[in-house]
């Protein structure tokens, strides 16, 4: 995960691990060779730009009295920096409502359906709770069969309705269908298409009005760098969703999209998916993103 980017910041930090003090020459000619690492991993300029010259402004500042050498200083404010960039604060799901309803939106292809497997799952086995996931793909039976595959498999009961093509009301029933069977979460897998169309933000636009879920998730994979920001913006746009997940971490990703979703769209990453086996899911905890990069 993000090794090239991990070995280009160890390279560039590393010039100043040598200087007895941090001065603005050293300072310039180390941010470039950051700014050039974060290019590299696909962040886009602007955001690059930014970043580089709040850690100058920072490391300018210092006072002198500061016990780190130069170049644990640079390392210090450049994971500070890393972890705002990607939101700071670790933001969990929200559990509320009952049941809690979960939207799932997303391209197909980004890992929906298997996401939404590994969250059904971690509740499940984590939370203690009851969990019940919905097939809302009404255009191709393949998904639906592939989520019952996936329920069978961790033991959750799946909801599809065979024959009815409308996903509006599939989700509602599926809400009455969890509340007289004593389910306390409902994980709403939808259609996805290979690229942003009108007709599919109508639709999920409209299940989402009707059933006005406790958490709309985003599903994103990280190995399409700033295509996935772009698509994180159209959805947001339409379903001001609360939060990202970025599928297939365990890829040789670059990191642009880890790394700016959150400026862009301003939402949390809130879970990561690091592989194709049900347990491959993670909370994201930005912090400690920010250490694994700097290694
Ligand atoms: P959907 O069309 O959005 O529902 O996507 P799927 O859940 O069918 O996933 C598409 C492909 O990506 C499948 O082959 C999954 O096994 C794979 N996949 C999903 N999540 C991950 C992940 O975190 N890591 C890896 N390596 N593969 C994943």
């Amino acid at each position: 995960m993000f090794n090239s980017l991990s070995d280009k910041l160890d390279k560039a930090l590393h010039t100043l691990k040598g200087h007895g003090k941090i001065t603005e020459v050293n300072v310039a000619e180390t941010l470039k060779e950051v700014r050039r690492a974060l290019l590299d991993a696909d962040v886009n300029f602007k955001i690059a730009k930014e970043f580089t010259k709040r850690v100058q402004t920072q490391a300018l500042g210092q006072d002198v009295l500061t016990t780190l050498n130069p170049g644990q200083l640079m390392v210090k404010l450049v994971k500070d920096e890393l972890t705002l960039l990607m939101g700071g604060e670790t933001v969990g799901v929200n559990l509320g409502g009952s049941p809690t309803v979960i939207l799932m939106s997303g391209l197909q292809g980004s890992g929906k359906t298997t996401f939404s497997g590994k969250l059904a799952n971690y509740l499940k086995d984590k939370k203690a709770k009851q969990v019940l996931l919905v097939g809302c793909d009404v255009y191709r039976p393949a998904a639906i069969n592939q989520l019952q595959v996936v329920g069978e498999q961790i033991g959750v009961e799946v909801y599809a309705e065979v024959g009815n093509n409308n996903p509006v009301e599939i989700s509602q029933n599926a809400i009455k269908h969890a509340k007289a069977n004593g389910k306390n979460v409902v994980i709403i897998d939808t259609a996805g298409r290979l690229a942003v169309d009108e007709e599919m933000m109508t639709e999920i636009s409209n299940i989402h009005k009707a059933i006005n879920p406790q958490e709309t998730l985003f599903v994103v994979d990280s190995m399409t760098g700033q295509d996935a920001v772009n698509t994180a913006k159209a959805f947001n746009d339409i379903l001001n969703f609360d939060g990202v997940v970025l599928t297939k971490l365990d890829g040789d990703t670059r990191g642009g999209a880890a790394l700016t979703i959150k400026s862009v769209v301003d939402k949390p990453i809130k879970f990561i998916g690091t592989g194709e086996k049900m347990d491959a899911i993670d909370v994201f905890h930005p912090d400690r993103m920010a250490d694994r990069i700097l290694g």
